[in-house]
């Protein structure tokens, strides 16, 4: 039995009146792709940002291998990296200065230029399927590229538990491919991966288990053997759909 990631009891976020996440209980483990899939505004965003620690929840708890994280930093160091949704980069700055944004209390100030130029262009080739000079400015680069730069700047923190808020969003179906086989590869080294997303399609080729919200409220999480378009689209739809 693999040990647990990430788990979630009971947990509540507001936002002044709107209720975002209400009795969400969730647990992913260790090398595993766990997916969280929702409608629009079902709370998705915010369930990440809570496991990640940018967001404290109004009650319930959060834990990360068993400790729970108050701060940002500390659940950094748990070994938390949140990609999110919004496509966060500085565009006057170069690819290898977007990489490694934020990254110093991470890597120390010991990690010579040199080195880090050399990871950035191996995960950026990796990632991109095509050698990108990490010198480059990232303004006029298009919104692929960008995103492909947040997804790295995850990676390159070598997480032990990555989020991925809707990180295919402006990928195209290789490119998606290209993301998964990287995926598959960190699972393999027991990375806990949540991808959150709405397109049913993609989860159904890489989730190993898929936790559903509904209006905030985790209504459940399906084994790898259940999750298929259909009872996916009937825990999203809730009971009203099925008396209809
Ligand atoms: P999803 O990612 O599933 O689309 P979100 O987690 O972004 O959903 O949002 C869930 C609900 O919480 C929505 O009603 C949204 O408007 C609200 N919400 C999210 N973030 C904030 C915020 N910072 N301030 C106020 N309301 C928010
Ligand atoms: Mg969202």
């Amino acid at each position: 039995m693999s040990s647990v990631a990430a788990e979630l009891v009971d947990v509540r976020k507001t936002f002044g009146p709107t209720v975002a996440l209400d009795r969400v209980n969730l647990r992913a483990y260790e090398a595993e792709v766990h997916a969280i899939i929702g409608g629009n505004g079902s709370g998705k965003s915010t369930l990440a940002k809570v496991i990640s620690g940018v967001l404290v929840p109004d009650h319930g708890q959060v834990s990360i291998f068993g400790k729970s994280a108050t701060t940002p930093s500390e659940s950094k160091e748990l070994g938390i990296a949140n990609v999110y949704q919004e496509v966060l980069v500085a565009d006057e700055c170069s690819v290898l200065d977007n990489l490694f944004l934020g990254a110093d209390g991470l890597f120390g100030a010991a990690e010579p230029h040199d080195v880090r130029y050399e990871r950035a262009r191996q995960i950026m080739a990796d990632l991109l399927g095509f050698e990108l000079d990490p010198d480059t400015i990232v303004g006029e680069l298009p919104l692929s590229i960008k995103q492909w730069i947040t997804i790295a700047r995850g990676m390159l923190t070598n997480p032990r538990v990555l989020i991925l808020d809707e990180s295919s969003a402006a990928l195209d179906f290789e490119a998606t491919e290209r993301l998964f086989r990287k995926i598959r590869e960190m699972k393999a080294d027991g990375c806990a991966i949540f991808i959150v997303t709405h397109r049913i399609a993609e989860l159904v080729r890489i989730a190993d288990r898929a936790t559903v919200l509904r209006d905030g409220l985790s209504v459940g999480t399906l084994e790898q053997q259940e999750i298929t378009e259909e009872n996916i689209l009937h825990l999203i739809a809730g009971p009203e759909r099925e008396r209809a």
